[in-house]
């Protein structure tokens, strides 16, 4: 392993993640001296800290040490530099740039469910539901900051749930605001309005989730699903992976093996989950004898999809 010589304290034995301030948040690309690639940097309480993700299994811990001057880049046969390279091959369109499928081992799907600033609450009752087919319950939530911010009750009740063993959460990030003017063009629309500060988009929902004691994935959506291929280059330097879908079930799409499967737990897409969940039960023998997985991000491992 190659050491790249500025002396960083590396303790990725889960530091604990306190809610103390932290200031000069901060981008930073590099690999620490175990292989793990720095994404961000901060200082909290007058300490360096850092947020650092394997790239051979997309493990995202907090650690401290400062890290500015790192340098390299993952190898490019990494899980995290297959799935990066696999996005940056598809970032042509406005819509559904990111990863839509994957070619996971297990048999199964990946359910992904946005929560997007929402008036109404979690559908929680759609969670209580999936939970009997997996101990845990594999789900990648896209949180928005604004809905984070409404629904404090709601991100309490997901994280007992996680706590309680019943659900496995990988944080998303959907943005902070995740701005939508009615009327305006996709291409000029979502993260693509004029003024939009994506660094900032970026970082709050980062520190919101760390602020809650929670971690960050590597995993990002856009909103709306809305982006250009200069929006998908910006993102991937951020150290982030987008993912698209292939299974809006509001839209018809269906759910098939190695599906990123796209619904909204904010309220907003009640059509949606009903679908999901006539398909869940309808396949509730294949979950309880494994031909069927909900899938998880180690499933991610050796599931880039391959060259366009
Ligand atoms: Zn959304």
């Amino acid at each position: 392993m190659r050491f790249w010589g500025i002396g960083i304290l590396l303790s990725l034995l889960s530091l604990p993640l306190s809610a103390l301030t932290r200031t000069d948040y901060r981008a930073v690309h590099g690999m620490l001296s175990n292989g793990w690639v720095v994404l961000r940097a901060w200082s909290e309480a007058g300490e360096p800290r850092c947020l650092a993700v394997d790239p051979a299994t997309l493990e995202v811990s907090v650690v401290s040490g400062n890290p500015d001057s790192v340098k390299g880049e993952a190898p490019q046969k990494s899980t995290y530099e297959l799935l990066r390279t696999a996005v940056r091959e598809r970032r042509d369109g406005v819509q559904n740039a990111g990863l839509r499928v994957g070619r996971p081992q297990r048999t199964g799907a990946w359910l992904t469910f946005d929560l997007c600033p929402s008036t109404h609450p979690l559908d929680r009752d759609l969670f209580r539901d999936l939970e009997t087919d997996a101990s845990p319950l594999p789900v990648f939530l896209e949180v928005s900051g604004r809905w984070m911010a409404t629904h404090p009750a709601d991100l309490s009740w997901l994280i007992e749930q996680r706590d309680a063993g019943l659900l496995e959460i990988t944080w998303v990030n959907h943005t902070e605001n995740h701005n939508y003017r009615p009327g305006v063009p996709l291409k000029e629309n979502f993260l693509l309005l004029p003024g939009t500060d994506l660094d900032a988009e970026v970082f709050t929902v980062e520190q919101r989730l760390l602020e809650r004691g929670e971690l960050p994935s590597v995993f990002f959506r856009f909103p709306g699903l809305v982006s250009s291929p200069e929006l998908v280059d910006r993102v991937l330097a951020l150290g982030l992976i987008p993912l698209g879908s292939s299974a809006w079930l509001a839209k018809q799409q269906s759910v098939k093996n190695g599906a990123v499967v796209l619904t909204h737990a904010n309220g907003n897409e009640p059509e949606g989950l009903e679908i999901l969940e006539r398909w869940d039960h309808r396949h509730r023998p294949d979950l309880f004898t494994g031909a069927w997985h909900w899938l998880d991000e180690r499933d991610w491992v050796g599931a880039a999809p391959p060259a366009p």
